[in-house]
């Protein structure tokens, strides 16, 4: 069955080709590890998490490639103000290193107790730096780049097509543009591929290149750790919609600068996501991070259940309410799975099972519609009729390979319905009486319930089948 993806290249459903049949080279932009993952964090790799699991359900081999950004990513997004990280070991007087490590070990702790399967590849910006200079060098050489008394710079104007991710109005922008900081930039949308090492401070991650000592912009680094593992055109690359115009606006402009090809092919990008519903900042104190969430007894798979009754494209508004009452569907899920693991005598309808299959599969290759996909797990649940216990069972473990919830971790109690109870009292008596006939057409009887009988020397052991 054909996928359809939303192209933000293009602005439109697209039905999804691979260059390679069969194959799906993804790239995650990740995150900058210079404080605790938060919810925004949370929503965007369930995301990525669970378009992986879609590619793969559909029998697609992924290679998923994230990277760890640990130098260059500065405070105002842009070229100027101070690395994110350099600031934060400044502040907790640690260094950048320990910095990295730290939060990049929250990120993936975090991201384990969501059940996001972790990438096939992650690498940090940091232990690239060479692949990011011969880039630069490659840019160079192509005649894209201009030198200021600060870096290195990507002139845009030179690109006929800069901006068309974002479908921005470069001439507008030239017209509306506030006063520049940077006074040698030649255009506003110029931005820096390397940046040197300030004359007045000592900068704890800097190196030596061809250009002057220094690190490299945080856009560079992603095209080329993409490139380093992907190629120079692959299919998809993720991240927030607060990425089109100037993050990936930019990785587009020096990859396409560099190599002369299309960059990638399919551009997703996930809605932010608000909390109480206010966007997310430190000073509003609404920026939640896994140790809240368990602080607030909440379990961090009914997060990731609350994300999946939304579509990643739409903006979704987190409160501690939505988060209970996700929390409350899930356990009711959980004690479905566990009713259902009760065989029951229905037989299943062959067609109505493919139905349902067919069914899940058409919501989410339609651009990942969890929430549809959810609906039609809880009508098979409660509405579905011609379908077993066991059969709905197995079908919604199915499902789970794309939801993540760890279905397949809830098991039956141990304890064995009356029914069976009474049976194995009557077999006992029957035993007793000598009737072994008797008895062995109860235990013929109890096996056809799903259990089986195993005589011990002084009682009888019961098996669910
Ligand atoms: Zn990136």
């Amino acid at each position: 069955m054909e996928i359809k993806l939303f192209n933000t290249m293009g602005r439109q459903k697209q039905v999804f080709e691979p260059i390679i049949p069969g194959e799906v080279k993804l790239y995650a932009c990740g995150p900058t590890v210079y404080d605790y993952a938060h919810i925004g964090h949370f929503f965007a790799y369930v995301f990525v998490d669970t378009l992986v699991r879609m590619l793969k359900y559909n029998g697609l081999k992924v290679t998923h490639v994230m990277n760890i950004t640990d130098v260059g990513h500065l405070t105002d997004d842009a070229d100027e103000g101070e690395d994110k990280i350099e600031r934060k070991a400044e502040t907790e007087k640690k260094s950048v290193w320990e910095i990295s490590e730290y939060y990049t070990k929250d990120f993936f702790d975090a991201m384990e107790k969501l059940n996001v399967e972790k990438p096939d590849i992650v690498c940090k910006a940091t232990d690239h730096i060479e692949d990011m200079i011969n880039l630069v060098k490659k840019i160079e050489e192509n005649g894209y780049t201009y030198k200021t008394s600060d870096g290195i710079y990507f002139d845009t104007s030179k690109l006929q097509d800069y901006g068309k991710l974002a479908g921005l109005n470069i001439e507008g922008l030239k017209e509306g543009a506030r006063v520049e900081k940077n006074p040698e930039k030649k255009n506003h949308t110029d931005f820096a591929l390397w940046k040197f090492s300030p004359k007045d401070k000592k900068r704890q991650m800097e190196w030596k290149s061809p250009f002057g000592k220094g690190f490299p912009g945080w856009h560079i680094e992603c095209s080329a750790m993409s490139m380093r593992y992907l190629g120079e055109t692959f299919d998809i690359h993720t991240g927030g919609i607060d990425h089109i115009p100037v993050h990936h606006t930019n990785e587009i402009a020096q990859s396409e600068a560099a190599t002369g090809k299309n960059f990638v092919s399919y551009w997703v990008h996930n809605n932010f996501i608000t909390t109480n519903g206010e966007k997310m900042s430190k000073s509003k104190g609404n920026f939640y991070a896994m140790k809240d969430i368990e602080e607030n007894k909440i379990d961090p798979l009914a997060i990731r259940y609350l994300f999946l009754t939304a579509n990643y494209r739409t903006q979704l508004n987190f409160t501690w309410e939505s988060a209970e009452s996700a929390e409350n569907t899930l356990n009711t899920l959980r004690e479905h799975m566990r009713l259902l693991q009760e065989p029951d005598n229905r037989q299943s309808s062959f067609e109505k099972i493919e139905e349902y299959k067919q069914k899940f599969l058409g919501f989410i290759n339609d651009d990942l519609n969890t929430p549809e996909a959810l609906s039609l797990m809880w009508k098979l649940i409660r509405e579905e009729k011609e379908i077993s216990s066991k059969d709905k069972y197995e079908l919604i473990l199915d499902f789970d390979r794309v939801f993540g919830l760890k279905l397949n971790e809830i098991r039956i109690e141990e304890k064995i319905p009356e029914k069976i109870q009474k049976l194995i009292v009557d077999r006992e008596e029957a035993r007793e009486n000598k009737n072994y006939e008797k008895a062995d057409k109860i235990r013929d009887k109890i096996k056809e319930m799903g259990y089986d009988l195993q005589d011990a020397k002084d009682r009888v052991k019961v098996r669910k089948v």
